[in-house]
């Protein structure tokens, strides 16, 4: 049952599997962006906490150590038992994550069932990644897939349980050790989720969770020597810090996966229910805060005129509110910062010339909360067409034939995904074999699966999460050869 008023039960530091106070003593608050409240203080790691946390991780990954003797499926085996643990305390989890995120309860609670598929999917990768044996002459080759290591991960505040699902399942299916930084906004289901995994037995050290600030705790786990891996989810922005720290300190392993300005084609033939349909979810789900949001409408101009009346009317049907409120479909942005930035981008909108057609304003004055937006007549070069706005805004474009618009779908810095509504197989290949994007998504959008790669062209990321390839992320090929004599 849905718990508006669930407190927090951990709100410390989880490190070698127990709960435990920040070294410098200090604490953080986490408010819901529903009330602007305070829901909790949250105690604040930094470095002295980020090393402590990689010691234990260290420890736990040494050739010797309880986690490293386990036999594959014995780790199959502690992942199952975390994901029945996961299903009992759902709705407190979901509770939880809408209190502190705002997104709709009933969101909260299919983040948790896809997280429960993902940690499912990658328990059953623990006994099926194997080497070669490899022909090489008068030399006997082999190679073996091993663990990376300890690592870290940084993720952010929009999907917290989800993101959290896709950085540790892949990493303990290989066998790596974790200290992972939820974002300083959301640090409450990560707490929760690491007292599930003492739980269900994982050993000491395995996973570590220091919640705390990006130029802090997040910087001393992209900095550390003994992190072999840094997994992080977020801007391109902080993407780069990261990436440089890693460069400058061990050359540890970096997988990124950062912002997008996806575009999402609708042709003539499709039909236009439908299409105003996956464009708008596409686009408002999780109230903009995707890094895949379909944030670029494109609709061919025989349908155009059409298009834009229904797109306007889905978006003023969708009732914004309370997320605890059954019939409401989108709560407030995660803080004010986040809605001072989407609102400063409507008004770009509107002063480069794009029509509102509809929303552009804050609602109220509790809460971030702001009006489902629809801009018709945006072209490429404007400001909301070219940056990731991560907020409740669609913008419609128009276009004319299947040249232009795979050019213009391509001309932006970011390539995470792309989504095309047609009935036209020849359309439909044409455009998805010539997008430069991770993702693409035919008559349907956001179909993300655990089992299928998912990440960036160009500057969206750096690597694939997700399936076989996310697994490949946490493993180091090792060669071995042996002649005879
Ligand atoms: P968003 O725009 O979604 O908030 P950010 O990239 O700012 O994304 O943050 C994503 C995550 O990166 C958060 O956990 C945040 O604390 C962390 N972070 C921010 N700055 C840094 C930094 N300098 N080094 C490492 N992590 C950081």
């Amino acid at each position: 049952m849905a718990n508006p008023n669930e407190v927090p039960k951990y709100t410390q530091l989880f490190i070698n599997n127990e709960f435990v106070d920040a070294v410098s003593g200090k604490k953080f608050p986490t408010n819901n962006p529903a009330t602007g409240k305070l829901i909790a203080q949250v105690a604040e790691g930094d470095k002295a906490d980020v090393d402590l946390a990689v010691a234990a991780a260290k420890k736990a990954f040494h050739r010797n150590s309880e986690w490293r003797k386990l036999a594959p499926l014995q780790r199959t085996d502690l992942i199952n038992k975390f994901c029945s643990l996961l299903e009992r305390d759902k709705s407190l989890l979901a509770s939880l994550e809408t209190q502190d995120n705002g997104k709709p309860y009933a969101d909260s609670v299919f983040d948790i069932d896809i997280a429960i598929m993902t940690f499912k999917y990658y328990a059953g990768w623990t006994d099926k990644f194997f080497g070669d044996t490899i022909p090489g002459g008068e030399f006997i080759v082999q190679t073996r897939k091993e663990p990376v290591g300890v690592v870290g991960q940084i993720i952010p505040w929009n999907y917290p349980i989800l993101m959290l699902a896709w950085k540790w399942a892949p990493a303990l299916a290989a066998g790596c050790t974790i200290v992972l930084k939820p974002a300083e906004q959301t640090p409450l289901t990560a707490l929760h989720l690491a007292a599930l995994t003492k739980e269900a037995g994982f050993p000491a050290g395995v996973i570590n969770v220091i919640p705390g600030y990006g130029p802090t705790a997040g910087a001393a786990i992209s900095e550390h020597h003994d992190i072999q891996k840094v997994a992080f989810t977020g801007s391109a922005e902080i993407g780069r810090i990261i990436m440089e720290a890693a460069a400058k300190t061990n050359l540890k392993r970096v997988t990124l996966e950062l912002g997008g300005k996806s575009p999402v084609v609708v042709f003539d033939d499709a039909d236009i229910d439908l299409a105003v349909d996956i464009t708008h979810e596409a686009l408002f789900s999780n109230h903009g805060q995707s890094c895949c949001a379909g944030s670029r409408t494109y609709v061919h101009e025989k349908i155009y005129d059409k298009f834009v009346v229904k797109a306007v009317a889905a978006a003023k049907a969708r009732k914004v509110g309370n997320p605890f409120d059954e019939s409401v479909k989108q709560g407030p942005q995660i803080d004010d910062e986040m809605m001072n930035k989407v609102l400063g981008y409507i008004e770009s909108g509107k002063q480069e010339g794009a029509k509102l057609q509809c929303g552009g304003k804050r609602i109220g004055n509790v809460g971030y909360f702001i009006e489902p937006t629809v801009f018709s007549d945006v072209t490429d070069k404007m400001k909301i067409a070219q940056e990731e706005i991560f907020g409740p805004v669609q913008s419609i474009f128009k276009f004319s034939d299947m040249e232009e618009i795979i050019d213009r779908a391509n001309d932006v810095v970011y390539g995470l995904a792309a989504g095309v509504i047609t009935n036209d197989i020849n359309k439909a290949t044409k455009f998805a074999n010539n997008v430069n994007a991770g993702s693409v998504w035919i008559n349907c959008y956001d179909a993300v699966l655990p089992q299928t790669p998912f990440g960036g062209y160009k500057q969206s990321g750096i690597g694939r999460e997700l399936g076989k390839d996310g697994l490949d992320s946490y493993l180091e090929t090792k060669t071995i050869t042996m002649k005879l004599v």
